[in-house]
């Protein structure tokens, strides 16, 4: 199940947005759903009854109010970026936890009417952008944009889609040669509301009629002109057939920006003065034989049930409408009101007596397929791209309390090598000996020797890649290694058993050395991840602690980093059998440590079962969203999905290498751990494991 954002959808009082929005829940069933309204008009019922949560406000709030709470957000969210402090609430958690967000406008991406639409609507992306998230601008008219600054950013926003999927040739032509798009990103197919499943249960010579009050300076009338054209073309339909008038949008009275999107009734109450003539609602579309609307998405609800439709056509989105014999689309730009009124009459009496049988519905249904993809890219974007094959994803932790505690996080790397071996399914194992300063790679063959193995080595000599390859061509062999090792041995010895471990970057032999020697240690084996009064850091033999919040975040994190690790995308070993990370944040996680679990492969999921069932781990299923979760940061950087913070992580990472390259810089380095990087001697060596066994009680 992912978590799914939607943002963007406006006004629940116009039915088209609402059949949008149940498309869409229809393409998302099976996940979790929110809606984040920064300014729209919300309807609760209907959220509730399609299973959608909802975060924010459900009615806009003032402009002055609005503009505070945009400013006040997006401070927030650079805070928390940059610090970590300052954690999302309220509609910005909705941004923080969701794994991608459908941008849903609704109607159009464009400055018409106002150029605020289009700066809302960006703004409404900029959260996503900011945390890194993927979006799709699903099923819209986009453009044009006139003045410099919507340009910018609407091209900004819209060339960090991850997909957009255009509703009509226009919006694709805009995309692709005003504003530059690449094409592989857009698609055109039809509306969305196409999607949603609807009957009919047509009433004999019953025509619909929908006015919109939007549609009189289209035509160049003023609204009581139009009012008068609306009469004069009931009349004239009611001269061969029963007419009802159809309201699709309800409100509200003043949209956002200038222009107010009004309510149908409106005209319909106007022309119901001037006519006898029954007055419906939306869901009347249902009982007619034959549909004549103004607004476009009364149209699609028409043809959607099959019901032989004329769409009057006033902007570019009515270009995507679908041709067929039972769907004709007039332009009410073009002659005059009395000739339009004769072409519209006339079309919707062609229309009333068409036969039903050829009414293809499905087919509409069939061409809205790119949203459907569009979706299920970022499904898989989000976790299999990101994660690579799994079958299982899980949090865990060694069963034995000393190998739990011992362990870099939760011990289930060791645990599981204690498996095979103790079962059998392996001979020996390759692992890192972290008893010798740099650990060095050495094959085991019996469980007593693991202890010695245990835990994270950060820093290993150049040619391990050259010993561990001499190490695992044994037969029936347990490879535990980083995602780059693993890769390469793997293509050698395909039969061997692969335990991976996540893997930001490791960190050069010097750089190592650089540490102690600041802190006027000798240059001996350390443990990188010793779990220590609680807190987990490198413990030197001397008794010297330092803090991994200190030493990794603050320091290593952006020095002595081998230049081949900035190149890597592989986060955690996806040609593993089986991956172990850190389940940093997770609930369950404690000083004891836990670990992530990615299960790949058949032969993963034996070796885990076994351990299981020897009772050498005890572990709870999560989703894969939460395995990302865990690491979404280095996740992104690994795969290129940078976000701001990302990208001031990764400017500082190259100062940081470039300081640590040249020797003459070191003084700085040096000045920056004296003020930044604080270690403590911890009293004495038994402390250290008083203080262990103290964590673990
Ligand atoms: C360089 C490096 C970077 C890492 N980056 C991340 C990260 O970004 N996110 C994350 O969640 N986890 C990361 N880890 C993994 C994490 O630190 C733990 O190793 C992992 O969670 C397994 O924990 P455990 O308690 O099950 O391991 P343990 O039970 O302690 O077993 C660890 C096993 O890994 C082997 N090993 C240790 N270091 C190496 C090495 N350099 N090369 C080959 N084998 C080794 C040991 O021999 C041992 O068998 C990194 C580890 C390393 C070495
Ligand atoms: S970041 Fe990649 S290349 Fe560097 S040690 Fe980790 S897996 Fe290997």
């Amino acid at each position: 199940m992912r978590r799914v954002l939607v943002v963007n959808t406006y006004n629940f009082q116009n039915m088209g947005e609402v059949l949008q929005v149940e498309a869409l829940a229809n393409i998302l069933r099976g996940d979790s759903v929110s809606l984040a309204s920064w300014y729209s008009y919300v309807d609760t019922a209907i959220c509730d009854g399609l299973g959608i949560s909802v975060a924010g406000n459900t009615r806009p709030p003032g402009k002055i109010a609005l503009l505070a709470k945009a400013a006040t957000s997006l401070a927030r969210l650079t805070l928390y970026q940059q610090t970590g402090i300052a954690k999302p609430s309220g509609i910005l958690k909705a941004y923080d936890d969701c794994d991608f967000v459908v941008d849903l406008g609704g109607d159009t991406f464009s400055d018409n009417p106002s150029p605020v639409y289009t700066l809302a609507h960006c703004f409404a992306l900029l959260p996503a952008l900011m945390l890194g998230k993927p979006y799709t601008v699903c099923s819209q008219s986009i453009g044009p944009f006139k003045t410099p600054v919507t340009r910018a950013l609407a091209r900004y926003v819209l060339s960090n889609a991850q997909s957009i999927t255009a509703r009509d040739p226009i919006t694709y032509n805009y995309l692709k040669d005003n504003l530059s798009i690449a094409t592989d990103k857009v698609s055109l197919c039809k509306d969305l509301a196409f999607f949603t499943e609807r009957t009919a249960v047509p009433e004999a010579g019953l025509v619909g009629l929908n006015p919109s009050p939007l549609a009189h300076r289209y035509m160049g009338l003023t609204p009581d002109e139009y009012v008068d054209f609306v009469a004069t073309l009931v009349e004239k339909l009611q001269q061969t057939h029963r007419v009802i008038l159809i309201p699709h949008v309800y409100g509200p009275r003043h949209g956002l920006g200038k222009v107010a999107n009004q309510d149908d009734r409106q005209v319909i109450g106007e022309v119901a003065k001037r006519v006898h003539i029954e007055a419906g609602t939306h869901e009347d579309i249902a009982r007619c034989s034959a549909f004549v609307g103004f607004r476009m998405h009364a149209c699609i609800n028409a043809m959607s049930r099959g019901i032989p439709t004329v769409a009057l056509s006033y902007s570019q989105k009515s270009s995507g409408l679908p041709t067929a014999n039972w769907v004709k689309t007039i332009d009410i730009r073009e002659g005059t009101a009395t000739g339009l009124a004769d072409r519209i009459s006339a079309a919707a009496t062609d229309m009333v007596s068409l036969p039903s049988d050829d009414r293809d519905v499905n087919w509409m249904r069939r061409e809205t397929e790119c949203h459907t993809r569009a979706v299920a890219e970022l499904r898989a974007l989000t976790h299999t791209e990101l994660l690579g094959e799994y079958r299982r994803c899980a949090v865990g932790h060694a069963s034995n309390a000393k190998t739990r505690l011992k362990g870099a996080s939760g011990g289930v790397a060791t645990s599981l090598v204690k498996c095979a071996l103790s079962a059998g399914t392996a001979d020996s194992a390759v692992l890192m000996d972290q008893t010798t300063m740099p650990p060095r790679p050495v094959s085991v063959t019996e469980t007593s020797q693991l202890e010695r193995c245990t835990g994270s080595a950060y820093c290993i000599p150049e040619d391990a890649l050259k010993t561990m390859t001499e190490l695992a061509s044994r037969p029936d062999c347990v490879v535990v290694g980083l995602p780059c090792q693993v890769a390469a041995l793997r293509s050698r010895f395909p039969d061997n058993t692969y335990v991976g471990l996540f893997c930001s970057h490791r960190v050069k032999e010097n750089g190592i050395r650089f540490l102690l020697r600041h802190y006027q240690l000798a240059e001996e084996a350390v443990q990188f991840r010793a779990k220590a009064d609680g807190n987990t850091g490198l413990l030197h033999p001397q008794g010297f602690f330092i803090p991994l919040k200190m030493y990794w975040n603050r320091f290593l994190n952006y020095c002595f980093i081998p230049r081949g690790c900035t190149r890597c995308h592989d986060l955690t070993a996806e040609d593993a059998d089986i991956s172990i990370g850190d389940a940093w944040g997770l609930s369950g996680t404690s000083e004891l440590g836990l670990n992530a679990i990615v299960c790949r492969t058949h032969r993963g999921e034996e070796l885990l079962n076994a351990a299981l069932e020897r009772g050498e781990i005890e572990i709870r299923d999560v989703s894969p969203a939460d395995i990302v979760r865990t690491q979404r940061n280095y996740l992104l950087l690994k795969k290129g999905r940078l976000n701001f913070k990302l990208r001031v992580y990764s400017l500082l990472r190259a100062v940081g290498m470039g300081a640590s390259q040249h020797r003459l810089l070191h003084p700085i380095l040096h000045f920056w751990l004296a003020i930044a990087v604080r270690g403590r001697r911890l009293q004495g060596q038994g402390s250290v494991e008083e203080s262990r066994v103290a964590a673990s009680s």
